[in-house]
């Protein structure tokens, strides 16, 4: 069974609590895609300066976020990770000409726990997280996901776990019901008319996008997205799952390529 590969828009670790469209429809996706032989998650959390797979066999939780409810802390998502994973992604990736590390006792951060915790509440799949290379562009991220492809035919999920917008400064000067400004909106269309026609080459150019420093201060909530793209596979479309705006600035966007 071969999966396509996802990009996920975490949003707010309030996801996990609160009600609200992004809530409702993770918590149906697990059902709807079926069950992987294991799950490999690029977090926009897992911030580093070259390609690192965790490798532990039982990951901790992180709680790496700041004046949230006291639930929130206590929640845990207790699967397991899987080494010989993270042993075959970094043989894909050195054979593709990467540097490929592979990292001890580094737990679930919460862009990997969070919108699993929705999709696959039983925890009993096996996760290996990727790192984000924030000092690397977008086509470096295009081509680190089509080294992983082969893993979907293997019955790995591979999923990107950013945010399709990510400017928390306006997020919090925001209204939280207010509609979306322009300058999301402008970003998230142009986002789906790339990614419905297959360009994967625009998405990892994505600088160009109309007001792409706006929406992304900083690029680590991105750059899962071309991976997503990569991992899809060569031309392979992107089809919107989900669309929804969060806190008026926060798009939770979900795409499925392949
Ligand atoms: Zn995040």
């Amino acid at each position: 069974m071969s999966f396509p590969s996802l990009f996920i828009s975490h949003g707010s670790p309030m996801i996990a609590l609160e009600p609200g469209p992004a809530r409702e429809f993770l918590l149906g996706l697990g059902e709807s895609l079926g069950r992987p032989r294991a799950i490999l998650v690029m977090s926009a959390h897992f911030e580093m300066r070259e390609a690192c797979l965790t490798t532990d066999a039982r990951p901790e939780m992180i709680y790496d976020f700041g004046g949230f409810p006291r639930p929130l802390y206590e929640m845990r998502y207790d699967a397991p990770g899987s080494p010989e994973l993270a042993a075959r992604a970094g043989a894909l990736l050195t054979d593709a000409g990467f540097k490929a590390y592979r990292v001890e006792n580094r737990g679930f951060d919460h862009g990997t726990w969070v919108p699993l915790k929705l999709m696959y509440p039983a925890a009993d799949i096996p996760v290996v997280q990727l790192s984000v290379e924030p000092l690397k562009d977008g086509a470096h991220h295009l081509a680190l996901g089509r080294a992983l492809a082969p893993l979907r035919a293997e019955g790995v999920l591979i999923v990107g776990s950013g945010s399709l917008t990510h400017n928390l400064f306006a997020m919090t000067r925001g209204e939280r019901n207010a509609p979306a400004p322009g300058w999301v909106t402008d970003f998230v269309d142009w986002v789906h008319a790339r990614a419905e026609a297959g360009d994967a080459a625009a998405l990892a150019d994505w600088t160009r996008a109309p007001h792409a420093k706006e929406n992304h201060p900083t690029p680590e909530h991105y750059l899962p997205l071309p991976f997503a793209a990569g991992a899809g596979g060569t031309g392979a479309k992107g089809r919107r799952l989900h669309h929804s705006i969060d806190r008026s600035v926060l798009a939770m966007d979900v795409y499925a390529f392949g």
